[in-house]
């Protein structure tokens, strides 16, 4: 990357006055990550607030050990930084006058809240399996990950995992640590299931994810086999046909998805292309490059238009990722004219874009492998102003995959403001 002139964080807030000052709040802790004081950690009661570890991919310092999972800030906005090492240049969580506070260099910045840990948390399902383990919470969705191994990682794939992710060594960890089962059995979702939909009014919506599997008699057959059973298993808690459930899948062929949308009660679908732009994307996703690639993609996710409507269906980016080197675009301009008209390109048939901050892992071939420096605030402000303006251009609506459902993308909490 060249060095390009970077604004601090009043400088964007000034430069950008109509976009949510908590909001670039959000992404400048993402893009930073957080670290807590001794002090305000005290103030983490584990028996009330919600604890990390459970997640999917990582933290930045490499840690499961026992702490809060994410922030939320006073507007709402959930901000999903994980704790990153001090040299790093996180924000601090400190402590002040009783109130939990966003420090930076000594200076406070505004109040944030721990997450509220739902009742079923601590529960275990009848085979023994401990319940935030099987399915864990968004402050208001509930996140269900049948398998937490991709495939794209065993030697024989053929391609390799997507070089910012660390799922692999993440599950090493969590099944050391924290008695994380690699699969989780259907039985065990739908108790869990059962027992938090008890609290009442607190979620709004279900998604599941996973790795990819390639494995069956056409490639993905066992992962659509398998979401075909979980979604069934869950759509008998409600009485309605179709819930609120967004699948995070694979780039599944037409004749899948229509399977699974045809035998589940799913209603949203995100095939997540993780890097636009198609020499980066085989360079950083080889193996979503050889099992499906880049054109056919795209062209799947407009393809799931027809099945499940327009504004029924996205793709995330990991924001940032277009700048590493060596595959990476030269300058952050280069960078935004290539996402945006990407993501204008899959508007036009009715796909949104979301995007999340790179937050280098050192469990990723990138994180340990390249000290990158990621994209700055006003690169990403700018990005989510984009991301959001095309879905006003272009009529689509982001309601599966906004604030109150997953809370990790700038742009779509921007949904709530420009409309
Ligand atoms: S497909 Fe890529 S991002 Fe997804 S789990 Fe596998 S390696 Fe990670």
């Amino acid at each position: 990357m060249s060095a390009e002139k970077r604004l601090s964080f009043d400088e964007v807030t000034a430069k950008y006055p109509d976009f949510p000052r908590l909001l670039a709040l959000k992404i400048d802790m993402h893009r930073r990550g957080v670290a807590y004081t001794d002090r305000a950690l005290s103030a983490f009661d584990p028996s009330v607030h919600q604890g990390g570890g459970t997640h999917i991919f990582g933290t930045r310092d490499g840690k499961l050990t026992a702490r809060p999972e994410a922030l939320t800030l006073r507007d709402g906005t959930s901000v999903i930084a994980t704790p990153t090492p001090i040299e790093q240049n996180p924000y601090i969580v400190d402590l002040i006058d009783d109130k939990l506070m966003i420090t930076d260099r000594g200076e406070a910045i505004d109040e944030t809240f721990f997450w509220d840990k739902p009742d079923y948390y601590d529960k275990r399902t009848s085979s023994g399996a401990i319940m935030q383990n099987v399915v864990s919470a968004r402050p208001q969705r509930l996140y269900v990950v049948p398998n937490r191994y991709c495939h794209f990682w065993t030697e024989n794939s053929g391609g390799g995992g997507c070089k910012f992710c660390d799922i692999v060594n993440n599950l090493k960890t969590q099944r050391e640590e924290i008695e994380m089962p690699t699969r989780i059995t259907i039985k065990d979702v739908g108790e869990t299931i059962d027992e938090a939909l008890k609290e009442k009014g607190r979620f709004t919506a279900i998604a599941l994810t996973s790795g990819s599997d390639y494995r069956g008699e056409k490639p993905f057959d066992k992962e659509v086999d398998f979401y075909i059973e979980i979604l069934q298993a869950i759509g008998e808690r409600f009485e309605t046909d179709r819930f609120p459930a967004q699948l995070i899948c694979t780039a599944f062929s037409k004749e899948q998805i229509k399977r699974i949308y045809d035998n589940t009660g799913v209603t949203s679908l995100t095939y997540n292309i993780e890097v636009f732009g198609e020499s980066i994307f085989n360079a950083v996703c080889p193996g979503k490059a050889k099992w499906v690639g880049y054109k056919e993609w795209k062209k799947r996710l407009c393809d799931a238009v027809e099945i499940f409507g327009e504004s029924r269906v996205n793709t995330g980016i990991v924001a940032g990722v277009e700048l590493a080197p060596p595959y990476g675009v030269k300058s952050e301009e280069e960078g935004l004219k290539l996402l945006l008209s990407e993501a204008e390109d899959l508007a036009k048939n009715g796909v949104s874009s979301v995007n999340v901050v790179w937050q280098p892992r050192p469990g990723s071939f990138f994180g340990a492998k390249h000290n990158q420096t990621i994209g700055s605030l006003e690169y990403y402000v700018r990005l989510s102003i984009g991301l959001q303006e095309l879905r006003l251009k272009y009529g689509l609506s982001i309601d599966f995959d906004d604030y109150r459902r997953c809370g990790n993308h700038a742009d779509s909490d921007l949904a709530r403001v420009f409309q």
